[in-house]
């Protein structure tokens, strides 16, 4: 294919793009095929010449489309959303064009200056403090392990990375059990290692850390000669939305001399509304903090928010410039390759100055307010139910319930129910475990999902739970 074909071809997949989204609501949600069928219907080997566009692109409604569960329909309740819209995609079509690797300011000053400015009306928008500042990451995941290595290596007096971890003093960090598993993976990269993960037990409908157990491990530690190095906090934890009273954390750490950092992947786009900001109070005294915008307000997977109080801490662990990487002869600049593991870098600022531009704080808010609105609806008529049981209360738009059928294994009888659902195909939801007990949660954030939407779950999960045999 060659460039002179491009703008027809353009033409043809933005007008397919137009109609999928106009009609995603009359597709199942998820994807109704079995394991292999995909596989199986793509040839076994590449081919050795060219194919046509008409050929390839054929295949792709014919064969791949099935095979897509479609995370941008508006009844998908399920994991937390991760919504695209239509500015956010025409930017990132932008970039796909231009495809620059934006590793070093030098590499393309636009996408290193638009980041620093877009992170900062973020900044602003969640009502963070002026002495964060924000870079973007590759994933919420990324974040996490750069804000664990730095811990790392701040209580290792910055000798980690040269030393190894090798006759060095255990670190210690502690989290509940309600954060999501990257945490434990930056444990392990980190070399930190899965026992020196400390589990603080948790309380309340919030299932919030203990704050007494917390100061009690780090004393622990302390008396063992260990060596506690920080905290990791959630804000909507990814089960049931569990959420740490920050400020308590935030003092521990302080008194502690331990760094903090809040994963606040999916709630923290709800702090574009003042109202919610009171569920993160504190966060202002963490190290660092992370949120996907694509979780929740639009911004398009991938990449993640990840703002820190010092920068310096981040690059001295992370930063390495051989010279063909140095820039000479230019002063106040940055290379945000010196913030994040990965050194390449997408130019991932434009979609989300395309996005703010275009519906503006108030459009972002409205969304957010409403999903949480209706979610809470849809949880009063579940909880008013016979036979369902609420199990975690709503946390912004995410809540948990059981259905409970005399002669029934619980269990049983929930994922088989879940299982159900998904298979019918209107609605979208996911399991997951509450003190061991097997539970649905769901959560409403579709950019594009509606009232109706929402209460029509309402419908097809009593519908489909009284269905069962
Ligand atoms: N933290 C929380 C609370 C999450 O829910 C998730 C994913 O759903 C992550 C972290 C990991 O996000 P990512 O896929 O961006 O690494």
């Amino acid at each position: 294919m060659k460039w002179d074909e491009f703008a027809g071809w353009g033409h043809k997949v933005a007008d397919w793009a137009q109609e999928y989204h106009q009609t995603i609501a009359d597709r199942p949600v998820r994807a109704q095929t079995e394991p292999g069928d995909i596989l199986n219907a793509l040839p076994a080997s590449p081919p050795e010449g060219p194919e046509s566009m008409e050929d390839i692109f054929r295949d792709f409604e014919q064969i791949v489309m099935p095979g897509m569960t479609h995370w941008q329909h508006p009844r998908f309740f399920a994991y937390f959303p991760t919504n695209a819209t239509p500015p956010s995609v025409l930017a990132e079509y932008l970039v796909a064009t231009l495809t620059a690797q934006c590793m070093l300011w030098q590499t393309s000053p636009a996408a290193t200056e638009m980041e620093t400015r877009v992170l900062d009306w973020l900044r602003q928008a969640t009502g963070l403090p002026e002495d964060f500042s924000g870079v973007i990451q590759d994933s919420a995941s990324g974040a996490t392990l750069a804000a664990i290595l730095t811990m790392r290596e701040r209580a290792l007096d910055w000798h980690g990375n040269t030393q190894g971890l090798a006759g060095q003093t255990p670190v210690r960090v502690y989290a509940s059990r309600e954060v999501h598993t990257s945490i434990d993976r930056a444990i392990w990269i980190a070399g930190i290692g899965e026992e020196n993960l400390i589990r603080i037990p948790t309380n309340g409908p919030q299932r919030a850390m203990d704050i007494a157990s917390l100061r009690k491990a780090i004393q622990a530690d302390r008396e063992a000669g260990l060596k506690p190095a920080g905290i990791v906090a959630c804000v909507g934890g990814t089960g049931v939305g569990a959420t740490d009273d920050i400020a308590a954390v935030a003092q521990v750490a302080q008194q502690e001399g331990l760094y903090l950092h809040v994963d606040a992947a999916w709630a923290g786009n709800a702090m574009i509304c003042p109202e919610f900001r009171p569920m993160w109070a504190g966060t202002e005294s963490a190290d660092s903090i992370v949120f996907n915008p694509y979780k929740w307000i639009g911004g398009q997977f991938d990449g993640s928010v990840h703002f820190v109080r010092s920068p310096e801490d981040l690059t001295r662990t992370l930063a390495i410039s051989p010279e063909y990487l140095r820039t000479h002869g230019k002063d106040g600049i940055i290379n945000y390759s010196e913030w994040s593991v990965p050194l390449g870098r997408r130019f991932r600022a434009l979609k989300l100055w395309f996005l703010i531009r275009a519906y503006g704080l108030d459009g972002l808010r409205k969304r957010i307010r409403d999903h949480v609105r209706w979610s809470q609806q849809l949880h009063d008529k579940i909880a008013t139910t016979p036979g369902f049981e609420i199990v975690t209360p709503p946390m912004w738009s995410l809540w948990s319930f059981r259905y409970l059928r005399e002669g029934f294994d619980p269990d049983d009888l929930n994922l088989r129910l879940v299982n159900a659902i998904n298979d019918d195909g209107r609605i979208y939801l996911t399991q997951t475990r509450v003190d061991g007990d097997l539970v649905i949660r769901f959560q409403a954030g579709q950019f594009d999902t509606t009232e109706k939407d929402v209460m029509m779950a309402w419908d097809v999960i009593t519908e489909i739970a009284r269905g069962l045999e």
